[in-house]
């Protein structure tokens, strides 16, 4: 399958300065100076630079090669069945006008997965759906694999939602330079943690998620491998495998921990923006 090319000219500079999720002239700066790049918002929409990645390669798979804006491509996403493992922020606000569209959150705490919140958010488990084989076009998600127990189980049920010819769009942090490394094992006892333990920021749980996978550059192969063909669809560089923090343990970990206790946690957490697909042969 044709991988493509890594780092464009027009991948850093984005679309002609639109936005490929909002489809707007902007602006995309970094949270706070120095902050991660993968992480800049726009000025518009508020899309983070991974999240316009994910809506370049979705206007690029459903309406061709050409078509980078994701307003563009939604006529032709109209009878895709999709669900996004999400259900807020400038994605949703977008491919949520889609009929086909359904999504969900991660709150066990206040509903059954399967079930609705009495605010009728759906509440779905990745490692354990509840939909039927084949229900899905497209799954998107985005940062969200390497907080999950079993990470290969989820990749295992979103394989099975996805219908002949369908794709899994999604992003993760990728460690480049690093192999695929677990931090945390959940076994009978519990939790027990490999590596010491690093949280993402999350719009759901205050004090963040915790990081159970490191993914590395070897994911798309893993999951080929696996049965599940995956590819990079769009490797944005902005840092170099040595400007990037890696696998966090040893005197990396206080650097982190340093950073994180004064706030400065996006600073530290610098990866570039990868967005892998998964396709289903038709
Ligand atoms: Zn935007």
């Amino acid at each position: 399958m044709e991988t493509e090319a890594k780092c464009r000219e027009w991948d850093v500079f984005e679309t002609d300065g639109q936005c490929a999720v909002c489809g707007r002239k902007a602006v995309f700066s970094p949270i706070q100076p120095g902050f991660s790049l993968r992480e800049t918002r726009c000025s518009s929409c508020r899309a983070s630079r991974r999240t316009r990645d994910v809506g370049r390669v979705l206007a690029q798979l459903s309406a061709g090669p050409g078509v980078r804006l994701l307003p563009d491509a939604l006529p032709a996403m109209a009878d895709w069945r999709v669900f996004e493992a999400q259900a807020a922020g400038p994605l949703h606000d977008r491919l949520r006008c889609l009929p086909g569209y359904g999504c969900s959150e991660y709150v066990p705490e206040i509903a059954e997965p399967g079930q609705c919140t009495q605010a009728g958010l759906r509440c779905e488990d990745l490692e354990r759906l509840s939909f039927g084989d084949a229900a899905f076009d497209l799954v998107v998600t985005q940062d969200i694999l390497e907080h999950v127990a079993e990470p290969w189980r989820a990749f295992d049920e979103i394989w099975r939602v996805l219908a002949p010819g369908g794709r899994h769009v999604f992003t993760v942090p990728m460690h480049e330079g690093h192999a695929t490394t677990t931090r945390v094992r959940y076994d009978k006892a519990g939790r027990r943690d490999v590596l010491p333990p690093v949280h993402h920021g999350d719009p759901v749980r205050q004090g963040g998620s915790l990081v159970v996978t490191d993914f590395g550059d070897d994911l798309p192969v893993l999951l080929t491998r696996r049965g599940q063909p995956t590819f990079v669809a769009s490797h944005v560089a902005f840092y170099k495998p040595t400007e990037m923090p890696g696998i966090i343990e040893g005197d990396l970990y206080e650097e982190y921990v340093k950073a994180w206790k004064a706030g400065e946690k996006a600073g530290f957490l610098r990866y570039n923006s990868v967005v892998f697909v998964t396709e289903k042969p038709a």
